[in-house]
């Protein structure tokens, strides 16, 4: 078998050699994988190939168990939720898949100011949201790149009521280094970037103006990133543009990359689906669609695989998918999302929007749903304001260690959100869950995490450890 190539991040000839190769596993190759991955360090892409090939119903279930384990391994039942924030609709490429894309009519621009962004932020702190993710097209008003630094400040100044945002992840454009300087400057969270699809030939044909159409340009953007000091980094492929089993094994190889290079791999993977898209043909027609039972396996390996990253799941999927998925190794999902700019303090101009949703529900609709499938909604921000980032994360997460801090952090979140904004219905549903999960923490893990809520019910917020 070729070697990748250690002067490129993304090799394909040996991605193609693995597929190949792949075709021939056996069901007894395909559990010993599983029992490797049941050990918590992770697979190697000759290990992931032979699990992408798995159709047989019986060896699915046992991937999917697996995939559940591991997840409940290290993760517990929390689900962290956020929303995204968009901040504008402008864009200079030309990126045939998204309505925002430079030569489409069809959508009507739009640039928040900053009047405007703290009415979006007030709208989803009266949610009970905590953390947003900032994103925005590739081009922005007069001020250039200082209209995004802007934009966070404002976030993270704007309060309501009793609340306010606490962590600001952001997607935007590659930046050059000294940018990436000011991102981590202006305290944000995770700086993500999907590199949409790492196949060479399909990205050159499905981007077609702009800077977007350099593919070597984006696909060291998380190096330019470290190199600023930002250490939780979040990639993600669109799929739908190439073969996903492709996909999957470049995203093996660009994590390979991060952690020979800076010790550490991405904080998240996000996992987009393409959907359709105002002024879109190939939004609605994929060029290689990927099936639902295809997508759950996605999410099934990579939590094998990489089980320490962290796995994004948005509302572009349904409520019934994103349900699915949550046990086969999702830990964090967004709620109650507008892909327009102004659409949450506003609800109507959907011809702003970039893509259509799945899942409509509003975030208290979402908490409900998620509770009563026995999992605890996480609102918690304490590890990056700890300094709990990239390699301290990792360290700190791969003993399974993180859950003795994440677990009562989700449940005092959870508790302020329950008393400063759940509904009636809400409330009960969550204070049953809460109880189920102090029931089954260990002495010394629950009179702490009693005392905890115990601050929270007394009116103290944002209590962390
Ligand atoms: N403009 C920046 C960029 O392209 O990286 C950042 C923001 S862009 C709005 C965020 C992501 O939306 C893109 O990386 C792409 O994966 C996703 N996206 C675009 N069109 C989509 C569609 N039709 N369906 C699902 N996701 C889409
Ligand atoms: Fe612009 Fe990003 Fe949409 Fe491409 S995906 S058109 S760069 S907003």
């Amino acid at each position: 078998m070729t070697v990748a190539r250690r002067d490129v991040i993304i090799d394909e000839a040996p991605i193609f050699e693995t597929i190949a190769a792949s075709q021939k596993q056996s069901a007894s190759l395909v559990r010993d994988i599983l029992a490797k991955a049941q050990e918590l360090h992770g697979l190697a892409p000759d290990e992931v190939a032979p699990l992408m090939n798995v159709s047989d119903p019986e060896l699915l279930g046992e991937l999917f168990k697996a995939a559940s384990e591991v997840k409940e391994a290290i993760y517990g039942n929390r689900l962290v939720l956020f929303a995204p924030l968009y901040i504008s609709n402008l864009c200079a490429n030309e990126c045939l898949y998204c309505a925002f894309r430079n030569r489409n009519a069809k959508v009507k621009r739009r640039a928040l100011n900053q009047d405007e962004i703290a009415a979006e932020i007030k709208s989803l702190v009266e949610q009970g949201h905590k953390r947003v993710l900032l994103v925005a097209g590739e081009s922005y008003p007069d001020e250039g790149f200082s209209y995004v630094l802007k934009s966070i400040e404002t976030i993270y100044a704007t309060r309501s009521g009793k609340g306010e945002i606490r962590r600001v992840n952001v997607n935007v454009a590659p930046l050059p280094v000294e940018e990436f300087r000011q991102l981590k400057a202006a305290k944000i969270g995770t700086y993500q970037l999907f590199q949409e699809t790492y196949h060479q030939e399909t990205y050159k044909k499905v981007h077609l103006k702009g800077k977007k159409t350099d593919y070597e340009w984006r696909v060291t953007a998380m190096d330019r990133a470290m190199e600023a000091g930002i250490d939780d980094v979040g990639i993600g492929v669109l799929f739908g543009l190439c073969d996903w089993r492709f996909e999957i094994l470049a995203l093996m190889q660009h994590i390979g990359h991060l952690e020979a290079r800076f010790g550490v791999g991405p904080h998240t993977i996000s996992v987009p689906r393409l959907e359709p898209a105002v002024g879109s043909q190939m939004a609605s027609h994929p060029p290689q669609p990927v099936s639902d039972v295809d997508f759950r396996k996605i999410v099934a390996i990579l939590r094998l695989a990489v089980p320490y990253t962290g796995i994004i799941m948005s509302t572009r999927e349904t409520a019934k998918m994103r349900r699915e998925t949550f046990a086969l190794g999702v830990s964090q999902i967004s709620a109650g999302s507008r892909t327009n700019p102004g659409g949450y303090a506003s609800q109507e101009k959907e011809d702003e929007a970039q893509f259509c949703l799945g899942d409509h529900r509003p975030l208290d609709e979402v908490i409900r749903d998620v509770a009563s499938l026995g999992y605890i909604p996480s609102f918690c921000t304490a590890c990056y304001r700890l300094g709990r980032t990239g390699a301290d994360f990792m360290d700190l997460a791969k003993p399974g260690e993180i859950k003795s801090h994440c677990s009562p952090n989700a449940l005092s979140t959870f508790m302020e959100y329950l008393i400063d904004y759940g509904s009636a219905e809400s409330r009960t549903q969550g204070e049953s869950v809460i109880a189920n999960s102090l029931a089954k923490m260990d002495d010394v893990l629950r009179a702490k995490t009693e005392r905890m809520l115990a601050m929270v019910r007394e009116g103290q917020r944002d209590v962390y450890c």
